[in-house]
């Protein structure tokens, strides 16, 4: 994500699929497929057709840098509205507006560089004007600086008198109030210098991890059952670790994990020095602890994260029935941690090229009725998505919403198999919540949270899985999406979770003064994979050596960020639960909580909008009640076979 020194604003994410997925991190294409690591180019042309149009950004290279030219100049002026803030609320309103105009096009212009660059970012003249756009950016960022303080500085009272009589300040209303909120959160001058000072040195540890993680461990070679000699880096392991004979995927296992073992010294010294550097700036910045910290940008409760975690423990059992069934489907009997990414079902699905992903999901989205079909209609019609994979192409998949005045852009490496079609319906799913936003709200308040955009396109994916199962011709088939859903549950929901409760632990261990070393952070990670895993329950044993696996995962080192896609699933399962059943009203609420786009804290807009309250327990319980739903249904089929 890319954000601006000017809070302010609430500039739209730059990239509109703002969570990571542990695939883009790095490692877990997930689930229970079986994927090329790398997908291949399609052979033939691409037709035009599902290669985006940026002309509608600009007309040319050379519109580009015309407006280029005319925002870095206007940008030149922002900061001659230093000092004007507290003069009346016509000044305030002025500066505002300036200031809110140039990031809107220079958003635009940053789009326009970003997306060209992404087409083929071997290109000399898209990453000339990348940088160009980039270093624009960082400019505003220092143009617009002082806003902040001088906000804070002319005071609580002022604004709101100022509020209350200038209706041009009204669409910075959310902005401004969301500024003064940080009062008690920011230092004076010499103290925020320091830590902007500070900055560089505390995310070293991330660095680190990463030169490990990707280049310095020498990874071992492993021979398969088959004669195969496979080398375990990180995409290896994510290749060969399901793999069917069960001897393979445990010598993958000892192997790769033994590896990483060598490092847990190392690697604990690593995250420790990354969680150190997180309680150091939340106490820094008079937090109580870092995960206050955290959920303060979103003005979440923090018992959003401690009710998502406690619902968890709860639902364990739901998991434990879940691997339980993964082990009859297997056909093993003592279930071991490299039982765990298998395929349990093959089935042929036939492929899914553009025009069948096109049609299935507009059929599967059916239910959100005619105002969201609209959108998604037009924007399947035109030209907004770059799909096949090309050589020099960005990977991955997102949405870019970013240039407010211009529809979304999506970007695919479309494969043509079920994840390619799941990943299509996810991305379509933010492409139309920002359309939604931006048909409601002025571009200051269009930009929504992650906490919410997640929900927008997890949903996609339910309705995509329940017109799937609906739809299978052969009961092979209705097991395989059966068994998607499951496993995609086990990874958002339960996995993520865990993650998440491992952060809490290590971070309230470095804030009562006990000290993380590897092996201690083995021992915390082990404890909460036997738990997880139902080690007590005899449902799953987890080896010693496989406890090192937190050294792996990189999102330890984004602070309290993993726990969303539970969250976001949870939501997304709450809102389809109702709606699938029929309650328009329900669904009406879901599409008024994507037009708030940022308007209001993510939590208010869940309970203003839909009466959703993910601070107590019912908001995790729809996402339980699923899985229980699609084991009775996978056990139902299985049971008319025996
Ligand atoms: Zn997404």
């Amino acid at each position: 994500m890319f954000k601006v020194g000017m809070s302010g604003l609430a500039l739209m994410a730059m990239s509109g699929c703002a969570m990571m997925s542990e695939a883009q991190l790095g490692q877990e294409p997930n689930l229970t497929v079986e994927l090329p690591v790398t997908a291949p180019a399609t052979p033939e042309p691409i037709s035009e057709a599902y290669v985006w149009d940026l002309t509608e950004l600009y007309a040319s290279p050379e519109a580009w840098d015309a407006a280029y030219d005319d925002i870095k100049a206007r940008t030149a002026t922002l900061s001659d509205y230093k000092g004007t803030l507290g003069q009346s609320a016509e000044a305030m309103a002025k500066a505002f507006r300036a200031t809110s105009d140039t990031a809107k096009d220079m958003v635009r212009l940053y789009t326009y560089a970003s997306l060209s660059h992404d087409e083929d970012q071997r290109a000399p003249e898209s990453q000339e004007r990348f940088g160009k756009a980039q270093g624009l950016f960082q400019t505003f960022g220092e143009a617009t600086s002082w806003m902040d303080p001088e906000v804070l500085s002319v005071g609580k009272e002022t604004v709101e008198a100022y509020l209350a009589e200038e209706p041009a300040l009204e669409p910075f209303r959310f902005t401004l109030e969301n500024t003064l909120r940080q009062a008690p959160h920011t230092l004076d001058e010499k103290g925020e210098a320091l830590l902007a000072l500070s900055g560089q040195a505390l995310s070293q540890p991330g660095q680190i991890y990463s030169l490990y993680a990707n280049a310095s461990i020498p990874w071992p070679s492993l021979t398969l059952s088959d004669g195969m000699e496979v080398k375990l880096n990180q995409s290896g392991y994510s290749r060969y670790r399901g793999a069917e004979n069960r001897e393979d995927r445990k010598a993958v296992f000892d192997t790769f994990w033994s590896a990483w073992k060598t490092y847990e010294n190392g690697m604990g010294a690593t995250l420790n020095a990354q969680v150190l550097s997180a309680v150091f700036q939340a106490k820094a910045r008079d937090f109580d602890s870092v995960l206050e910290r955290n959920m303060f940008d979103d003005a979440l409760p923090d018992e959003i994260y401690t009710q998502l975690v406690t619902q968890v423990n709860e639902a364990l059992p739901v998991f434990h029935r879940y691997l339980k069934l993964r082990g009859r489907m297997l056909g093993v009997e003592n279930l071991r941690y490299y039982d765990i990414y298998p395929p349990i079902i093959k089935a042929d699905t036939g492929t899914f090229d553009m025009e069948r992903s096109k049609e299935l999901t507009f059929a599967a989205l059916e239910p959100f009725g005619e105002e969201y079909l609209g959108l998604l209609r037009q924007g399947l019609s035109e030209r907004w998505m770059h799909a096949y994979p090309q050589e020099g192409k960005e990977t991955g998949a997102y949405m870019s919403g970013s240039a407010y005045d211009v529809h979304p852009y999506v970007l695919l490496n479309h494969n043509d198999d079920y994840d390619s079609l799941s990943t299509f319906a996810h991305e379509w799913g933010h492409a139309v919540h920002t359309q939604l936003a931006k048909s409601a709200q002025p571009f200051e308040t269009a930009g929504y949270s992650t906490f919410i955009a997640e929900m927008a396109s997890t949903i996609n994916e339910i309705l995509l899985e329940e017109y799937m199962i609906a739809h299978a011709e052969t009961k092979e088939e209705k097991l395989y999406y059966l068994g998607y859903a499951l496993e995609s549950l086990r990874g958002t929901f339960y996995r993520q979770t865990m993650f998440g409760e491992f952060e809490l632990a290590i971070h309230e261990a470095a804030e009562r003064g006990e000290p993380l070393t590897g092996a201690k952070l083995t021992q915390i990670y082990g404890d909460l994979l036997r738990k997880y895993h139902g080690e007590a329950e005899g449902v799953m044993k987890i080896d010693d050596m496989y406890a090192v696996e937190w050294a792996y995962i990189p999102h330890f080192y984004y602070e309290f960020y993993v726990y969303q896609y539970a969250t976001s699933v949870s939501g997304a399962a709450w809102f389809s639960e109702q709606f699938l059943a029929g309650d328009e009203g329900v669904r009406d609420n879901f599409i008024n909580v994507l037009k708030a786009g940022g308007s209001d804290y993510p939590h208010n807009i869940l309970m203003n909008e839909a009466g959703l309250d993910m601070t107590k327990p019912d908001a995790y319980q729809a996402v339980v009640r699923r899985m229980n739903n699609i084991m009775d249904r996978i056990e139902a089929l299985l049971d008319e076979e025996e």
